[in-house]
């Protein structure tokens, strides 16, 4: 939709502008649940379309012309996604209320996903599926969609799902009314035809307010975007478990069983090596004048273990390595030389990021070979010699 229109106010904030149109055509963000317009005045982009009392304030990324009439363009495409998913949750929520007498007490739209909140504190996808079912068959009978405007005593004749107080002191109430299936009060965007809508789908649910049901769900465009999504997802599953579609989730179910076992096995190990690693090293320590400087290179799980061992020893630096994961890590009980001033120096010579504590530090590096392992050793015993850690 184009049009063209003047600025009546435009005022700096931040980075973008606060606007106000003489004729302004956008709908406002939040109203009704529903989401607002957005398109373009001139070569200003809208952000956002912000409601008080008094006016429509558009927020837009640059500066416009006092006075000046612009050419103003509302994203068609955009409202007609709007329209869509706001007579879905017309007929989703009349479908609840019909198949199982619940009723909607809550509404947002979303950019991604859009809610109802039902008022139930219980629900499960069996509900749910026999509620889209009922939904879709009102979609795909492509009933007409009609804006209606009645005085208040009239609309009783319509089969209203839910009126609200404060409608009573309007002129005219706005009525949507999709064929015999649904009537509702409301001033959004709707499709002219249920079957414009192609299909509605829940995508989930959430207990909200300690009483509510929210779900979540699609309709139109963003269905086919879901189910993209989907294929997606399923497509990386099978290159990664070589699995075919029948045996995807045995393959994944094995998968996990087996990584189980495999850190039961480890854990056993640990436990079984970690005495006879720790009597190893505190035999053979590299000494210096005050301290005792220890390195061992083997997997994380040990070396979490070591580290834990080395942190309650007195005069002790312990550097642990593994070139599986790219980390090292450092614990230390000498005053002179913490494990995080440690970290720094490593982290002068090698790419990677971590740091940590005078008694702990970590640091993953961007790559650790067996001949970095011996370059970095080299490097901390001559620092260490030198004394010539930043502190
Ligand atoms: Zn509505």
């Amino acid at each position: 939709m184009q049009y063209s229109t003047r600025i009546l106010s435009c005022n700096k904030q931040g980075d973008c502008c606060l606007v106000e149109l003489e004729e302004c055509r956008f709908y406002p963000d939040g109203s009704g649940g529903q989401l607002g317009d957005r398109g373009k005045i001139g070569d200003a982009n809208v952000l956002e379309v912000l409601k008080s009392d008094e006016a429509v304030v558009l927020k837009v990324d640059r500066e416009l012309e006092l006075n000046r009439e612009y050419v103003v363009e509302i994203d068609e495409n955009r409202r007609f996604d709007i329209a869509q998913q706001h007579t879905a949750q017309h007929i989703l929520s009349r479908a609840f209320e019909d198949l199982f007498d619940l009723h909607t007490v809550g509404f947002h739209m979303g950019e991604e996903v859009s809610t109802i909140d039902l008022d139930t504190s219980v629900i499960d996808w069996n509900i749910i599926e026999k509620a889209e079912n009922l939904s879709n068959s009102i979609i795909w009978q492509d009933l007409p969609v009609e804006i209606i405007l009645e005085d208040y005593e009239n609309i009783k004749k319509y089969n209203v799902r839910k009126i609200s107080e404060k409608i009573k002191d309007y002129e005219k109430i706005r009525l949507v009314k999709i064929g015999d299936f649904d009537t509702n009060p409301c001033g959004g965007f709707h499709v002219d035809r249920t079957g414009k809508i192609g299909m509605v789908k829940v995508v989930g649910f959430e207990k909200v307010k300690g009483k509510y049901m929210r779900l979540g769900y699609i309709a139109g465009e963003r269905v086919l975007k879901y189910i993209r999504d989907f294929e997606e997802r399923e497509r990386k599953l099978f290159e990664l478990t070589k699995a075919s579609k029948n045996d995807l989730i045995a393959k994944i179910q094995k998968l996990s069983g087996e990584s189980a076992q495999a850190k039961k096995k480890t854990a056993f190990l640990v436990e079984e090596l970690k005495d006879k690693v720790v009597e190893e090293l505190i035999n053979n320590p590299i000494a210096f004048e005050n301290f005792n400087l220890y390195f061992y290179s083997g997997i994380t799980e040990l070396i979490e273990v070591l580290a834990s061992v080395f942190q309650k020893r007195e005069g002790s630096i312990f550097i642990g390595f593994d070139t599986l994961k790219n980390s090292v890590v450092i614990t230390s009980t000498v005053e002179t030389s913490g494990a995080g001033d440690i970290a720094r120096e490593i982290l002068k010579v090698f790419d990677g990021k971590g740091g940590g504590s005078k008694k702990r530090a970590n640091v993953i590096l961007t790559r650790l070979t067996v001949e970095d392992v011996e370059k970095i050793k080299n490097n901390v015993v001559d620092l260490l010699k030198s004394e010539k850690i930043d502190n």
